[in-house]
């Protein structure tokens, strides 16, 4: 049996960071829609370009190319997905329910991560993370041990992502709240969804994940 989970909360909920964890503990895949988009925009494609300004403005990529994206991932098959910040739109969480349909998948759980809305400000403007490995870092609540070296693979490539400022992040919230945020009530209706506590510190709420995958 594979599991296959959607982690849903705003930006700065932590999504990325449980996934991480989730990867190392059980052995599933992260798929994050953003990282593919980031990965798209440097590799210099057309698509790459239409989607750089989009994504630094803080607002939401077409569905068609964030469902294409999936699509492909999910032919590759595998032992079982995280979805991470996607699906954002009822039209993305549809297609996703067709695609899982149609290579025999299920969907296990909708982990909401709640969190509230002065954290997450806090939490986006002090981010930054690696570019070799991927390690995710924050200036107030996770500093590197030595300043500009990555703890987990040594490399000085640390980054801040370009839309990580207070101008995009209050367009990105609202992308939330417009779009994404119905989904809750969705995934409720299909009786898929669990909330954590998404303010907990880092390990609690993997607790409270594996908890929630374990059905205890
Ligand atoms: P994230 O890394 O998940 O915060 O995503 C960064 C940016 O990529 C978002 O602000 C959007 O511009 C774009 N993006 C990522 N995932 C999606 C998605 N599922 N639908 C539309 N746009 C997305």
């Amino acid at each position: 049996m594979t599991t296959n989970i959607i982690l849903l909360g705003p930006p700065g909920a932590g999504k990325g960071t449980q996934a991480r964890k989730l990867e190392e503990g059980r052995g599933l895949m992260q798929l994050s829609t953003g990282d593919m988009l980031r990965a798209a925009r440097t590799s210099g494609t057309e698509m790459g370009q239409r989607v750089a300004e989009v994504m630094d403005r803080g607002e939401l990529v077409t569905d068609e190319i964030v469902i294409g994206l999936i699509r492909e991932k999910l032919a590759e098959g595998g032992n079982g997905f995280i979805f991470d910040g996607f699906p954002r739109t009822l039209a993305q969480a549809d297609a996703l329910g067709a695609l899982l349909d149609e290579t025999g998948m299920t969907l296990d759980s909708v982990i909401e991560m709640r969190v509230d809305d002065e954290a997450l400000v806090r939490r986006i403007t002090g981010r930054f993370t690696c570019g070799n490995c991927g390690e995710v870092y924050h200036d107030d609540t996770k500093p590197t041990a030595k300043p500009g070296i990555c703890d987990v693979c040594g490399s000085d490539d640390l980054k801040r992502r370009a839309d990580d400022n207070e101008d995009s992040l209050k367009t990105r919230l609202l992308e939330y709240y417009k779009k994404t945020s119905p989904l809750i009530g969705y995934y409720y209706a299909k009786d898929k969804l669990a909330p954590v506590d998404g303010l907990a510190e880092i390990d609690e709420v993997a607790r409270q994940i594996s908890a929630v995958l374990d059905g205890k």
